[in-house]
């Protein structure tokens, strides 16, 4: 029986082996880990690729959000308004800014993206920040988002961490907004080999403001402006994230090319919703959401025929214990409650092969009517 994994990084790690072996060789010589040259080169780099002109890499993509919405000045008594199903990150930068979430329900077209009138409703005189988050690998429509800021004398933030590369009418998820966080976790599409992130905006002002507070609140050494953070990028992971960057177009072409595949083989499999592409949007398929009946039952059916399914996520924000004190009732979000209960991510990653998605389609259709 082939086993098919929900990711493959290995596969991923061939392409780049030699590349990073050297760039490491050269860290090792030189010993500055932290904020080495490697780490401004690859910050400039991603800046041209994302189409903004700053980039500040941080540790990881929480913490880029954290930093966005501190440098923006959100913070006690102010409102974040962002979607109930998104990763609990999200959620946990705006309490950990001091901020309170707001959350809205998503839209309930087979996209998952906040659905920009539950935005609108939700707008108070405290809102201070409206948090799309480009899910899945598509932009969620901030042109909607942008109007409704301006009213409410709002930033958007984007949680742009599972979407390099995707685009919107043209312009890059991540540029869309006032300003972008985003995540090099391993699985992302740009991923790391640990932790690390970055925050993308046009204002250098607000670049500016955000490296401070990304280290020690300081821009001279030793001179604190702020309580900040120590979240610095490794310049080992900028090795890594420069090598894997230029490969990035073409992984995700082929995870473009692996979900039209998928399309096709499940156009007959009448029990499954596929997902949708929003209209103007380039999708870059970070994760290929289903959404099927019985879905805990399948989901172990597809496990125990090796199939490394996954759920992207089981619990939304409000229903999660460490977000209980919000007061959200069960039931407050519809959409996204049953996207909970009923989402399947199939394997997907630029390496996978026609073979592994025709096994992995199997194992679907037998699952679900066994
Ligand atoms: C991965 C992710 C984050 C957090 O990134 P880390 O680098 O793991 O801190 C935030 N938001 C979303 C939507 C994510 O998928």
């Amino acid at each position: 029986m082939t086993s098919v994994p929900l990711v493959d990084l290995a596969a991923q790690h061939a392409a780049v082996a030699a590349e990073i072996a050297e760039g490491w060789r050269q860290v090792l010589a030189q010993t500055s880990f932290i904020a080495g040259p490697q780490v401004a080169a690859f910050e400039s780099e991603y800046a041209a690729f994302a189409g903004a002109r700053h980039c500040v890499g941080v540790a990881n993509g929480t913490d880029a959000i954290e930093i966005a919405l501190r440098a923006l000045r959100v913070g006690p008594g102010d409102e974040c308004i962002l979607p109930a199903n998104t990763f609990i990150a999200t959620a946990e930068a705006v309490c950990r800014a001091g901020a309170t979430p707001v959350l809205v329900d998503c839209a309930d077209d087979g996209t998952y993206l906040l659905d920009a009138g539950a935005v609108g409703a939700a707008l108070t005189p405290r809102t201070r920040a409206i948090i799309p988050v480009h899910l899945y690998g598509q932009a969620a429509p901030v042109e909607l988002l942008l109007p409704l800021a301006e009213r409410a004398g709002a930033w958007v933030v984007e949680d742009a961490a599972q979407s390099q590369g995707a685009r919107r009418g043209g312009n890059g998820a991540g540029v869309l907004g006032h300003v972008a966080a985003t995540s090099f976790y391993p699985g992302k599409n740009l991923g790391a080999y640990g932790d690390a992130g970055a925050a993308i905006t046009d204002s250098g002002e607000l670049a500016e403001r955000m490296r401070m507070i990304a280290d020690h609140g300081t821009r001279r050494k030793y001179d604190h402006e702020v309580i900040g953070f120590n979240s610095r990028m490794d310049t080992l992971q900028a090795v890594v994230l420069s090598a894997k960057l230029r490969r990035l177009a073409r992984w995700n072409a082929d995870r473009q090319e692996a979900a039209r595949r998928y399309d096709q083989l499940l156009e007959d499999v009448s029990e499954v919703v596929r997902p949708r592409v929003l209209a103007g949007n380039e999708h870059v398929w970070h994760l290929y959401v289903v959404r099927v009946p019985e879905r805990d039952r399948v989901l172990k059916e597809l496990h125990a025929a090796g199939i490394g399914a996954g759920i992207h996520y089981p619990v939304p924000v409000h229903l999660s214990p460490a977000f209980a004190g919000l007061g959200y009732a069960d039931g407050a979000f519809p959409v996204a409650e049953r996207a909970a209960r009923e989402v399947l991510s199939l394997p997907l990653f630029p390496q996978i092969t026609p073979a592994q998605q025709e096994h992995v389609v199997a194992a679907l259709t037998a699952a679900l009517r066994a």
